[in-house]
């Protein structure tokens, strides 16, 4: 009788230790080092040529400054025509925050952005921010606006602390400053209107 419980002691402490380890490596798979793939993005030119975001509709839970405080030490474009964000600085290991509400499409090293977080939110809008000295968010999360989702950093092609911050629609990186007011750190009342012709997409506000 002793025996038969000790063997069936045994079975089950083997299949728990099958089963969570079977868990823990399909939990691994998600965001793992070395796993350089980006989730889909929505294309907002799916069905139609023109899209628009109304930023003056959005209310003030409904986005956050990406690094509070921060100063612009570097614009888009500019004397760096190939600068595809706005830099901005605070301090090294500052909380690097989502700007607006969306889901972690990737969070890993990429050259030239080191540690870098992308975000995508409705209409194909999404959001990057790079350089950072560690990755908090992981691919796949829901953020919402002002959730941490990094810290400050100089990894990548950077020489000092601060945020390489992008902002895109279908892809196409356009200046921040259009939306947000980096010296007020504020979240500018406009309507963005993009609109694809021959593989471009040309963005405006008003
Ligand atoms: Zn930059």
């Amino acid at each position: 009788m002793k025996t038969r419980l000790f063997t069936l002691i045994v079975a089950l402490t083997a299949a728990t230790l099958l089963l969570t380890g079977c868990f823990s490596s399909k939990h691994a798979t998600k965001g793992k080092k070395g796993d350089n793939t980006v989730l889909a993005t929505e294309d907002p030119f799916k069905d139609t040529d023109e899209v628009t975001i109304n930023f003056k509709n959005m209310k003030d839970k409904e986005w956050e400054s990406p690094l509070d405080g921060a100063k612009v030490i570097s614009p888009f474009g500019g004397k760096r025509p190939n600068h595809k964000g706005t830099d901005i600085k605070t301090k090294a290991k500052d909380k690097v925050r989502a700007a607006f509400k969306g889901t972690v499409t990737f969070s890993g090293q990429m050259s030239g952005y080191g540690n870098v977080v992308f975000i995508s939110h409705l209409t194909g809008l999404e959001t990057r921010y790079a350089h950072n000295s560690k990755n908090l968010a992981k691919k796949g999360d829901k953020v919402k606006p002002g959730d941490v989702i990094a810290l400050e950093g100089k990894t990548g092609n950077a020489t000092t602390e601060h945020v390489h911050f992008e902002t895109r629609i279908g892809g196409q990186p356009f200046d921040s400053e259009l939306i947000f007011d980096h010296k007020k750190n504020e979240l500018r009342k406009v309507k963005l209107t993009a609109k694809k012709k021959n593989g471009t997409i040309d963005i405006k506000v008003k």
